[in-house]
């Protein structure tokens, strides 16, 4: 891992703690205008941030994660263990499903 690489890692912890509404990884790569990145060179990062997150912040606070759901049907994917965006709704098959949001919270 390079310099370079822990900069995007840091640029992407700060957006997600300065945004007021959850950020799809496509947000995060538009308004960080990473082009150059996949959307699952985010979901990777945003494991990184996730244990960055709760490591600075001794617990306190966690990347939160808003759960993938299908737009046809409305079948929520509640059980993900990893930031991803699934490709087709168990439920009704369809391959529109809206993908995940992150923000960082805070528990009271
Ligand atoms: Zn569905």
């Amino acid at each position: 891992m390079g310099g370079e690489e822990s900069t995007t890692r840091e640029r992407i912890l700060n957006l997600l703690y300065e945004t007021q509404e959850p950020l799809s990884a496509e947000e995060i790569i538009s308004l960080l205008g990473l082009q150059d990145l996949t959307v699952k060179d985010i979901y990777e990062h945003l494991e990184h941030v996730a244990r960055t997150v709760k490591t600075r912040s001794k617990g306190r606070e966690y990347l939160g994660m808003e759960p993938p759901y299908c737009r046809k049907c409305g079948y929520v994917f509640k059980d993900l263990d990893k930031p991803k965006k699934p490709s087709r709704c168990p439920r009704c098959k369809s391959e529109w499903i809206n993908p995940p949001r992150f923000m960082i919270l805070r528990k009271d």
